[in-house]
């Protein structure tokens, strides 16, 4: 039998970070994975993921973006890769739309720099892009992408150096609870850990279900086109995008390599039973709506597919994440329904789920993420 100071359950996005924050904090830590990640069998996959600070979704994230950017820089001087690259983000929508209300809100209360654009500004900074009528844009130049499988394996690399124990392919099948010690079953092996972390994806709707929070799995899409206008690769015109339209909410990078111009849609999805039934065939009315987005709203992309992957978003009824320390189950420390906008906030929850599983508390601004919320 196995042994440990603290166990984690999934080190995927946030997992991996976790794993890394409490090796480094000395503790003796064991990660363990049903797959072997980086892999394309949850949510942390398909090249890139968004960051931004003027938070549209509520600007009580806006404390932990600002730990996320720390945590993402100090992982980038640590491991010496660059991860976060800031290619700005340009929000589009109704001024009283979800998106640039939101994005306003948060810069309001938190003084965050962002830059405005009249409807025909738009057209002239940004050539490529044609807006809905109406519309206003929002810059905000600290912003852009990571790079989703290199976050990843840069965290477990620190991990490792550090002196923790991964195990992939190991899923565990169950774990019970005896005094203060946790015992987790995977196929081969019992490990006994007295602090255990939670960071499932997709799989939470099982590993948590005694939270009571329902929690949706939607199967999404990620698609490539190719692309051959400059009005698609220059990052001054064309930085990360996110667009509100009476269709959607839609959203894509700028081009970053052959495979062309990733985009998809935010809102929608398939609804799915379970994590282990994803799968990876088209869903023709999603791949439909993106392409009439592109035919209108970005008409020199070219509409050949050249890649689509699907991946899932674990959403909670407010669409708002799951963190905090099991109200039922102590030592059992968790972050889970990422509702499809968490991967930004993996570097913070990572050091949150460390301060949690070491100290009992944390001094960063969780507690409107506590599932109490929904009792
Ligand atoms: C298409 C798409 C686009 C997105 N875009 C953005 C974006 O632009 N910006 C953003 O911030 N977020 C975005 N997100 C959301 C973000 O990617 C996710 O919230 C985040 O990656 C989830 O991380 P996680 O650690 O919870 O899940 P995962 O990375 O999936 O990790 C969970 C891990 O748990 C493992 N596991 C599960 N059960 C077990 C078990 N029993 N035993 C052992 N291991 C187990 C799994 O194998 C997996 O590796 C997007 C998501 C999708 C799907």
């Amino acid at each position: 039998m196995l042994t440990c100071d603290v166990a984690v359950v999934g080190i995927g996005g946030v997992g991996s970070a976790a794993v890394a924050s409490l090796a480094k904090a000395g503790a003796n830590v064991i990660g363990l994975d049903r797959f072997s990640p980086p892999h394309i069998h949850g949510s942390s996959h398909g090249q890139t993921r968004v960051i931004r600070m003027a938070y549209f979704e509520h600007p009580d994230y806006v404390p932990l973006l600002r730990q996320a950017y720390r945590g993402w820089s100090d992982l980038e001087q640590a491991t010496r890769r660059q991860l976060y690259y800031p290619t700005g983000v340009l929000q589009i929508g109704p001024e009283s739309g979800e998106v640039i209300a939101g994005t306003l809100h948060s810069a309001q209360e938190h003084q965050l720099a962002i830059q405005r654009f009249a409807y025909d500004e738009i057209a002239s900074e940004f050539p490529g892009v044609v807006p809905p009528e109406d519309c206003i844009g929002i810059l905000e130049r600290d912003a852009g992408y990571l790079l989703v499988a290199d976050c990843i394996a840069a965290y477990l690399d620190q991990a490792r150096q550090h002196g923790a124990t991964i195990k992939t392919d190991s899923p565990v099948q169950s774990w019970t609870r005896t005094g203060d010690t946790f015992e987790l079953r995977t196929d081969t092996e019992v490990i006994q850990a007295k602090q255990l972390v939670v960071c499932g994806g997709a799989w939470a709707t099982q590993l948590l279900a005694d939270l009571n929070v329902p929690m949706t799995i939607l199967r999404k899409h990620l698609y490539w086109y190719e692309n051959e206008a400059p009005a698609y690769t220059s990052e001054s015109q064309f930085p990360v995008f996110l667009l509100e339209t009476p269709q959607g909410i839609y959203y894509g990078f700028p081009q970053l390599d052959s495979e062309g111009v990733k985009l998809a849609r935010h809102d929608g999805g398939e609804p799915i039973p379970a994590a282990d039934r994803q799968h990876q065939q088209e869903d023709a009315a999603d791949r439909q709506a993106v392409e009439a987005f592109t035919a209108g709203h970005l008409p020199l992309l070219s509409q050949n597919l050249v890649r689509r992957e699907a991946c899932m978003y674990t959403v909670t009824p407010d669409h708002h994440f799951l963190v905090g320390t099991h109200p039922e189950h102590e030592g059992l420390h968790f972050a889970a329904g990422l509702s499809g906008h968490g991967f930004k906030f993996a570097s913070a929850l990572g050091e949150i789920l460390c301060d949690l599983a070491i100290t009992g508390q944390t001094s960063s601004p969780i507690e409107f993420l506590s599932p109490r919320r929904f009792s």
